[in-house]
Formats: C-alpha cells, sequence, structure tokens
C-alpha cells in the first residue's frame, strides 16, 4: 500500500484561519497568556453555556486544578471509570486522594449503579468521562452527588460539542437545576478542537473558579499576565502554592477559529459516523458504537466492537490486517486496572470492573475526522467487512459462543 493512499488514524483540521491568527498574535508582540487567551476564555464559555471558563495548558492540568481547587486531598476517595485515559486517575493521585472504580454500562459510560456501590463516607468527588463523546446519564450521576454531598468534575476530553438534554456539555441541566463544579476539555492535538496542547476549565461558580486561576498561575494572587504591559504593576504577591497551568496568546489564537468551527467539525464527524454505522449494521461480526439516546454525540471517537466469539483472530489481529489494508486505528483505553502502576488499585476487589476489561477487549477505534471523504469512509468499512468475513468463525464455534 502505497503511503498516497495511507488513512491515518487521525489528522487535525487546520486552515488557513489557525495559520494567519497565529501570525497577527506573533506579530503582536505578546506571546503568553493575554488578551487572545481571554477572548477565548469568553467565547468558549458563551458555546458551551458556562457562566465561567479558564484556559489551561492541558486537559490534565485542568483537571488537576478542580481537584485542587475543590481541596480535595489525603483521605480522601474520587469515583471514576477505568475506560478512561491515565491522566484521569493521574491527577487523583497527584492531590493525594485515592480514586475509586466504578464499572462501565453498556454504551461505554460509568454506570450510576456501580457509583452507588462505590460510596463510603471518604467519598468527596465523583469523576464521570463521556467516552467517545457519548454524554454520560449526568441527571443520575448529579443526584447521586446531591444526595451524598460529592462534588462533580466531569472529564469532557471527549465531549466538545456534545449535548446533554438539549444543553450543552458545560451547561449543566438547568431544568433540573444541576451543574457540575468543573467541566474540563482538552485541545490535544487529537481532540476536536486542538491548539496542540490545551484545554480549559468551566465553572458555575465564580469562587471555584477564581481559586482555580490564582492556582493556574504559581498562587500569584492579582491577575498577573498584566504585569509587563504599561499598565501593569511590578508587584505581585504569592497567596498559596500553585502550578504553571497557563495557556499561551499562541496557543489561543489557534483555539479561536478552531472553536468557530466546532459546530461545522461535530457536523463533519456526525455525518462520518453514521455513514459507518449504515454501512456496518449488517455485519454479525461487529456491532456498531450507541448513538445518545437523549441528546447529541459529538462523535469524537467511532469505536466499533467486534463479536469476538463470532471471529477466529483476535482484536490485535483485527488492527493489524487494517494496517496492512493502509488503515490506522487506535484503542480508547487501556482500562486503568492493567496498567501496572494501578495494579495496587486492581487487586481491591471495590475496583472490580469486568464490563470494562470486557469493552476493552473487543473495541477499536476508527479513522474518523472532518477532513475524511466519504469515500475514505467507504474503503475502511469495506476492509472492516472483509476482514470480519475472512476470518468468521466456524459456524459450530459460532453457535456454541454465547451471543454479545
Ligand atoms: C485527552 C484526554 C485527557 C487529557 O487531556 P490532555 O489535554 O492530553 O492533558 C484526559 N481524559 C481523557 C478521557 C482524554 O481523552
Amino acid at each position: 500500500m502505497s503511503i498516497d493512499n495511507y488513512i491515518p488514524y487521525h489528522r487535525p483540521s487546520i486552515g488557513q484561519e489557525e495559520v494567519d491568527s497565529v501570525e497577527q498574535t506573533l506579530r503582536s508582540g505578546w506571546l503568553t497568556t493575554g488578551a487572545r487567551t481571554a477572548q477565548f476564555e469568553r467565547e468558549f464559555s458563551e458555546y458551551v453555556q458556562a457562566p465561567y471558563a479558564l484556559a489551561v495548558n492541558s486537559g490534565t492540568a485542568g483537571l488537576h486544578l478542580a481537584l485542587a481547587a475543590l481541596d480535595i486531598g489525603p483521605g480522601d476517595e474520587v469515583i471514576t471509570t477505568p475506560l478512561t485515559f491515565c491522566a484521569t486517575v493521574n491527577v487523583i493521585m497527584h492531590v493525594g486522594a485515592e480514586p475509586v472504580l466504578a464499572d462501565i454500562g453498556p454504551g461505554g459510560n460509568i454506570d450510576p449503579e456501580q457509583i452507588r456501590l462505590k460510596i463510603t463516607p471518604r467519598t468527596r468527588a465523583l469523576m464521570p468521562v463521556h467516552f467517545a463523546g457519548l454524554p454520560c446519564d449526568m441527571n443520575a450521576i448529579w443526584s447521586i452527588a446531591r444526595e451524598h454531598r460529592l462534588f462533580t468534575i466531569e472529564d469532557a476530553a471527549h465531549a466538545l460539542g456534545s449535548l446533554y438534554r438539549g444543553y450543552p456539555i458545560g451547561a449543566g441541566h438547568p431544568p433540573a437545576g444541576y451543574a457540575s463544579d468543573a467541566v474540563v476539555f482538552s485541545f490535544y492535538a487529537t481532540k476536536s478542537l486542538t491548539t496542540g496542547e490545551g484545554g480549559m476549565v468551566t465553572a458555575h461558580g465564580k469562587d471555584a473558579l477564581e481559586r482555580m486561576r490564582r492556582l493556574c498561575l504559581h498562587g500569584i494572587g492579582k491577575d498577573a499576565w498584566n504585569r509587563y504591559a504599561d499598565c501593569g504593576s511590578w508587584y505581585y504577591e504569592v497567596a498559596e502554592c500553585g502550578f504553571k497551568y497557563n495557556l499561551s496568546d499562541i496557543q489561543s489564537a489557534i483555539g479561536l477559529p478552531q472553536l468557530h468551527k466546532q459546530e461545522q467539525f461535530v457536523a463533519a464527524r456526525t455525518e462520518r459516523a453514521r455513514l459507518y454505522t449504515e454501512l456496518l449494521s449488517d455485519s454479525d461480526e461487529v456491532e456498531c458504537p450507541p448513538d445518545s439516546p437523549d441528546g447529541r454525540h459529538c462523535w469524537h471517537i467511532y469505536a466499533l466492537r467486534l463479536r469476538l466469539n463470532r471471529l477466529a483472530i483476535s482484536r490485535a489481529q483485527f488492527i493489524e490486517e487494517l494496517r496492512a489494508r493502509g488503515i490506522g486505528a487506535s484503542v480508547h483505553f487501556i482500562p486503568i486496572p492493567l496498567h501496572p502502576y494501578f495494579k495496587k488499585y486492581a487487586v481491591l476487589s471495590r475496583n472490580h470492573c469486568p464490563r470494562a476489561i470486557d469493552l476493552y477487549s473487543r473495541m477499536i477505534s476508527l479513522p474518523l475526522y472532518p477532513s475524511m471523504t466519504p469515500e475514505d469512509v467507504q474503503r475502511v468499512a469495506t476492509a472492516v467487512i472483509d476482514i470480519a468475513r475472512r476470518n468468521a468463525a466456524t459456524k459450530a464455534i459460532a453457535v456454541s459462543g454465547r451471543g454479545r
């Protein structure tokens, strides 16, 4: 397969607007956090309908800041999902708290009933992740949080552009009177809105956001970014031990035009995801990922599920077969308990999560991004069907295997 025909797993959607915007910022004389970042925060908070937003240099930094600003620390437990990127769990450990894993439901998101089983007197916060962009059952999660007086921090790294019951992830659910304490987005290179590296935290509480803003820049107690402007002062005070998590104006200059194109990106991804589902739904060897029953899926990831009992090859071999046909693929995610570092949590019975481990063993994330053509989608789907057919288990095995 020649390199020209290769369909990579991901390609960022960067246009002339981003190039011009960065050039303008580079020539402006102001490179670090400043007016462009303030504008990015304002426009972002409008887009997700959250009153406050803080730009940060990664989604991980945003999650860390949220936990720190809520004073979550040693002796506390935070309940999250096993089917997430390691960052979600690492930040819980960075603040000295203990991660507790609640297993997923059929869609891949944390199951509220499993959350209930994991609550102890030490539980302080819930950290749901909107896996692949499919919104979690937030009303159930918020209701548990209210009942047990817990904080809610949403890891919305996949969910920019997703809607929960008509409201953007970040807005909460105003008719029910619910909103999370913090919602964290990522602008990593593979995310729908990218600044190369970056992130955003949104909140509905002014105090929480101001605390995060202070912790974001060394714990300096005033608006320090204008320190070097002609109106700025040389004087500043450190009020607490903070971090260095601010987003630069160069990155915000990429983020602004990316934000302006988000609705287009969501529409393009949705069209491609629907085409995959249309082309693949007849195959007996694979299962298509679920759409949102009561919201809008932003289709950050198209996580195909293999029916392993109907296949004679493993998920890893399936990915190799795709690669041999010039198609990139990925896997989201290796469940937390399978990583060597988190083994000590995995052996605790309360962190058992068989559903996440089962789903992981059969998922493949297919290429999905706005610059894919319908022909690209067709080619990937044809390859999936062809690989599945050539490697279908014999009928006897298929019948004896339990249907999924
Ligand atoms: C990408 C991602 C993060 C981390 O975001 P960074 O911006 O890379 O720090 C956290 N959680 C999930 C689920 C992610 O996919």
